[in-house]
């Protein structure tokens, strides 16, 4: 499927590569999702633009809701991934629940129709204000990161007079092997609680009034592609469960975090089944009910971000594209070095292919989409670049004074606007001019 030649070019064949992507298709030349041609919403709405399949969406929440069908469950998308109204309303209709790190993504949550008894709070920083709101709206669980952050929620939740259902993130110190950055398991992490202290502070949240312990809880990072990390996280966390009994806390569930990765361009990458398959042996054991908190593998493969030519740029030691979306737009090749694929809406280009460096316009040399593709590229054209729905749009910016892009949700094969493309008159609203 992919050919690295001697100046480790990537050339990625796109009739092959979109068969990994349920979403995606070519029709006759046209790339076409769910039915409908991304060249003619680029064409309709202009580009750069974010369009999602409300599909392939919840086809991914679906093959989790049945892969752990035989034991009791709950999937709680994390809506850090993808948070859009509409992506969080379809996923609420479809009966999932929601990971949230902020009060700001529990208001979109309400907002989008979310059903408050299925969301759990993740997030290191609670402030006293969120942990207010969420207890009025009533949610699942807090997953608790430190000890005073305990002492927090006792306090907020005995001012309202209740009792605040409450886990400890704890930190099962296993090497997730993924990207630095979103390796989150390990203990130089700011994350969770260590495996040493977690029985004394789960003994402290069993003795302060206002608290009502119901879990226990792990994310050990993101982008994992193999199930062995989340494996050796399950072991360890059953061996504190153990332990906790032996405290006398007995807990009513087990959350897992999320983290499952997804294909960007030909990682070998295990499916929500077998993931499902290797794990439910020793859960079904447990006895206790499963909590997951997935975001990229329930969206990323879900959306692609359209991008159009703007100006060719060949120069004598590399040939650079400048296309009109930018690191502001979706960073995670600048800021991760993600590989991300980049394909033709249109096939059959009648232009010699070339390698070329795909940059936007921002003045940034940091700023690249793909480096070294090999692409047969003509000014216009309208490309698409997969796996872009997580992690896309809601690490977005305005830097350079850019608006943000438009996004699109191809529901029953139609393309409806779900975020207007924003007016660069808008970027300047909450600003205001000294005398
Ligand atoms: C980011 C995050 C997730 C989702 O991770 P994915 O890799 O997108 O599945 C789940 N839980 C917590 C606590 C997170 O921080």
């Amino acid at each position: 499927m992919i050919t690295n030649d001697a100046a480790a070019s990537l050339a990625i064949n796109p009739t092959e590569h979109v068969k990994s992507i349920n979403a995606l298709s070519y029709d006759g030349n046209a790339l076409m999702m769910d039915g409908v041609s991304l060249a003619d919403i680029a064409k309709t709405f202009g580009t750069p633009t974010y369009v999602y399949s409300q599909q392939a969406i919840l086809a991914a929440y679906q093959a989790y809701d049945d892969s752990f069908a035989e034991i009791d469950h709950q999937i709680c998308y994390a809506v850090k991934a993808n948070s859009n109204l509409a992506v969080l309303n379809e996923l609420a209709k479809a009966g999932s629940g929601f990971d949230i790190v902020t009060g700001g993504e529990l208001a979109r949550v309400l907002a989008a129709g979310g059903d408050p008894k299925k969301i759990v709070f993740s997030g290191l920083g609670k402030t006293a204000e969120d942990i207010r709101t969420a207890l009025e709206v009533g949610i699942a669980c807090f997953n608790v990161e430190s000890e005073a952050e305990l002492y927090r929620i006792n306090a907020v939740a005995g001012k309202l007079q209740k009792q605040a259902p409450i886990s400890l993130r704890v930190n099962p110190n296993v090497d997730a092997q993924t990207h630095p950055y979103i390796s989150t398991g390990l203990k130089e992490n700011k994350f969770g609680i260590t495996h040493e202290d977690a029985p004394r502070i789960y003994q402290i949240a069993h003795d302060l009034p206002h608290l009502k312990i119901v879990g226990i809880d792990c994310h050990i990072g993101s982008q994992l592609t193999q199930v062995q990390p989340f494996m050796d996280a399950l072991d360890k966390v059953i061996e504190m469960i153990h332990a906790l009994a032996k405290q006398g806390i007995a807990l009513e569930h087990i959350d897992l975090g999320g983290g499952l990765g997804v294909q960007y361009i030909d990682e070998d990458v295990a499916s929500i089944e077998e993931f499902a398959q290797l794990l439910l042996p020793k859960l079904k054991t447990l006895g206790l009910t499963l909590y997951l908190e997935p975001g990229r593998s329930i969206v990323a493969n879900a959306g692609v971000l359209l991008t159009r030519v703007d100006i060719l740029k060949p120069t004598e030691h590399k040939n650079f594209a400048i296309v009109d979306a930018a690191m502001n737009d979706l960073i995670r090749p600048a800021l991760y070095h993600s590989e991300m694929a980049v394909i033709p809406t249109q096939l059959n280009s009648p232009v010699e292919p070339k390698v070329w460096d795909m940059v936007g316009a921002i003045c940034e040399t940091g700023d690249f989409l793909a480096k070294n593709r090999v692409l047969a590229l003509a000014d216009n054209d309208i490309l698409a670049i997969t796996g872009a729905g997580a992690y896309g749009f809601v690490m977005s910016s305005n830097y350079n004074s850019r608006p943000r892009a438009c996004e699109i949700l191809v529901k029953e094969g139609h393309a409806h606007v779900i975020r207007e493309r924003e007016t660069v008159e808008s970027l300047w609203q909450n600003e205001k001019l000294v005398d």
